[in-house]
């Protein structure tokens, strides 16, 4: 079974609830097709965001959740009620690990309730500038995934989506190179052919996280293990949150075909019929 390409926009502790909502509206009425899309906005905005995302193709994730269902835990959000409104939630993000200190043991747990309140997890993982330039990228991004992901099911790694964030890309306008985004993809999928086997490791998307833009998101996704983006600061513009699900590799239903990849993109490539040059802003 193919993978559908995924794209999640991580809007962090950005928007206002007017910008949210009409973020939400333009991003719901992009008639996107062959893409699965997600957006995560801050938690007081998940409701305003539900609702205008209600009957689209689009679905509500949020950023972060608690280890509990329900409990004295002051200003947590538990996972339970993220259920009741969304359907994915962001679990060990770099930012949560660097700056709120959570340790590995602690996003293995909150992975665990995640799964248990019926959610899809988008785990994070990814190293740091000098584990990457100390040649430890592989070994450290294995060990975080194992960790967080060895005491869950098959079943349950089925349900999770891997986004694999080299911090030194994220929110710094320099991405990873397309073969190091494929090379760690498929060193995540062999971990995971290592803890659940082969049919759930095939099933499972990795995503890359870190400074996809439109200009680079069509040669990151091209590698065959790259199946999708987590999208920070391009993901708070709809014309480039939706120019990045284009480039996952798919076009609006409307133009029906899908996008021969990169090198074609640049040329100035055209669904079939078209006569006018094609850019995504010209579809939406
Ligand atoms: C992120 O926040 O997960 C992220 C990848 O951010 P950016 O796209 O801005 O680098």
């Amino acid at each position: 079974m193919p993978r559908t390409p995924f794209i999640v926009g991580n809007w962090k502790m950005h928007t206002s609830r007017d910008g949210a909502v009409r973020l939400a509206v333009a991003i719901a009425a992009a008639p996107v097709s062959g893409v699965a899309l997600a957006v995560c906005p801050p938690f007081p905005w998940l409701a305003p965001v539900a609702d205008c995302l209600a009957g689209s193709q689009v679905s509500l994730g949020a950023q972060d959740c608690w280890t509990e269902p329900s409990g004295a835990f002051t200003g947590a959000v538990s996972p339970t009620m993220l259920a009741e409104i969304g359907r994915y939630v962001i679990v060990g993000h770099s930012e949560r690990r660097r700056i709120f200190g959570e340790s590995d043991d602690l996003v293995a747990r909150k992975l665990t309730a995640a799964l248990s309140a019926g959610l899809e997890p988008i785990l994070c993982v990814g190293e740091d500038l000098g584990t990457r330039q100390a040649g430890d990228a592989k070994k450290f991004v294995s060990a975080q995934l194992e960790h967080a992901l060895s005491q869950q099911s098959e079943e349950e790694i089925q349900r999770c989506a891997i986004a694999y964030e080299p911090i030194w890309a994220i929110g710094t306008g320099v991405a990873a190179e397309p073969s190091d985004a494929e090379e760690m993809a498929a060193e995540i999928r062999s971990v995971l052919v290592r803890i659940a086997g082969d049919a759930t490791a095939e099933s499972v998307r990795i995503l890359y996280g870190g400074s996809v833009t439109p200009a680079n998101a069509a040669s990151i996704l091209a590698g065959a293990n790259v199946d999708g983006a987590l999208v920070g600061g391009a993901s708070l513009k709809a014309e480039s949150c939706l120019a990045i699900a284009a480039a996952a590799g798919w076009l609006p239903a409307a133009a029906g075909a899908r996008l021969p990849g990169r090198e074609a993109f640049v040329r100035g490539w055209q669904p079939e019929g078209k006569t006018t040059p094609w850019t995504p802003r010209s579809v939406w």
